[in-house]
This record gives structure tokens, sequence and C-alpha cells, in this order.
């Protein structure tokens, strides 16, 4: 089974690709793994790659594109393969084409955890640390006893600057700008899927399972 996912910061891409890989047993193939994996193995691409992030420098899409080709002719990936964080533009999703095509694969499907911008704004605002102690809390999916108060050391419970609401809202909207074209290219394709992530993360899994056991029916 040959998968992309997608889905907007906060929808629990996470999650679930590592209940994919745990039940199906494909490899996971995440942009900065893939990044990583070539630069440690010093291939061509993954120095070219290097040179680029050392200068804090975007790395161009031929050499992204050249490691993902890489990537995926190895043999872990002969039984399939979930991407994450690839493709992110429609060049680089037309770039796919022409390798899986290359490679005589295609892919199945590519997933959409669906999750409405009001909800992802909840689940990425609501976050709270403590000061003292480093706790994390969720003020509505892991709310502290007290408000405000750590309930491990009674320290001080506060908000990241990156958590803020006005972050969050420009991180959605510029996610979703970048997203939309990629799931219409893939809704024309006739691979796009939408599951619902507004669920409990048990019930979201049983979906995409669902959805994943009519390949092998
Ligand atoms: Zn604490």
């Amino acid at each position: 089974m040959n998968l992309v996912l997608m889905g907007l910061p906060g929808a629990g891409k996470g999650t679930q690709a590592e209940k994919i890989v745990e039940k199906y047993g494909i490899p996971h193939i995440s942009t900065g793994d893939m990044f990583r994996a070539a630069i440690k193995e010093g291939t061509e691409l993954g120095l070219q790659a290097k040179s680029f992030m050392d200068k804090g420098d975007l790395v161009p899409d031929e050499v992204t594109i050249g490691i993902v080709r890489e990537r995926l002719s190895k043999d872990d990936c002969n039984k399939g393969f979930l991407l994450d964080g690839f493709p992110r533009t429609v060049a680089q999703a037309e770039a796919l084409e022409n390798i899986l095509s290359d490679l005589n694969k295609k892919i199945n499907f590519v997933i959409n955890i669906d999750v409405d911008k009001e909800i992802l704004m909840e689940r990425l605002t609501g976050r709270r640390i403590c000061k003292s102690c480093g706790s994390t809390y969720h003020l509505v999916f892991n709310p502290p006893a007290n408000v405000g108060v750590c309930d491990r050391c009674g320290g001080e419970l506060y908000q990241r600057a990156d958590d803020n609401s006005e972050t969050v809202q420009n991180r959605l909207e510029v996610n979703l700008k970048q997203t939309q074209p990629l799931l219409d290219f893939y809704e024309t394709k006739g691979y796009l899927r939408n599951i619902n992530g507004q669920q409990d993360i048990h019930k979201v899994f049983d979906d995409l399972d669902q959805l994943l056991g009519s390949l092998n029916a």
C-alpha cells in the first residue's frame, strides 16, 4: 500500500502515522528523516542537501525530489510506504507521479485527516506548561485541577509564545493556503480520501483501518 498522509498542524497526523506503521509494517517516510538518512549515508544528494541546510537555505526541489526517488527505490518500500511531509506543492506531486511511474508503482490513497480550523485552534492554543517543572497540560484535554497551577509541584502555568492564538492562526492559514492546491490535485486524480479527524483517536484509526483494509480485500 502506497500512501501519502496529509493534515494540518494539530490534526493528529503523527499519532495516526504511528498506528498505520505499527499495524501494516510499511516504512514511515518523513522529509526530515529522509534528509537525515541521506546526509548520514553521505550520498551525493545528501551532501548537496547538507550544503544548503548549513547555509540556512531551503533545499531546492530537484535535490529533495532526488532524495525521495532514492528513498522510494529501497527494498523496504516494496510492500509500500507512508509518505509524510512530501509532497508540499503541486510541482512536487507531479514529480512524485513520475518517480512512481518509473518504479512501476502508484499511489493508492492520499489520506487527509480533516479537522475544522476552529477545532485546530482550540487544540493548538490550549497547551500550558509549568514554569517550575516543565509538566505540560491542555485546557481541554488534560486540564490541571486548579486553573493556572501545576498539579505536580504547584508551579505557575504559562503559554508558550508559539502557542498564542495569533501565531497559531497564522501558521494554520499559511498551511491551508499551501495545502489546498495539493488536495485539489489529488482529488482530480481520484486518490484523495478525507478522514474525519474530529473523532476520538481510536475512532479515527478505525476509519483509516477500514479504508486500508479495502486494499487487501
Ligand atoms: Zn510543575
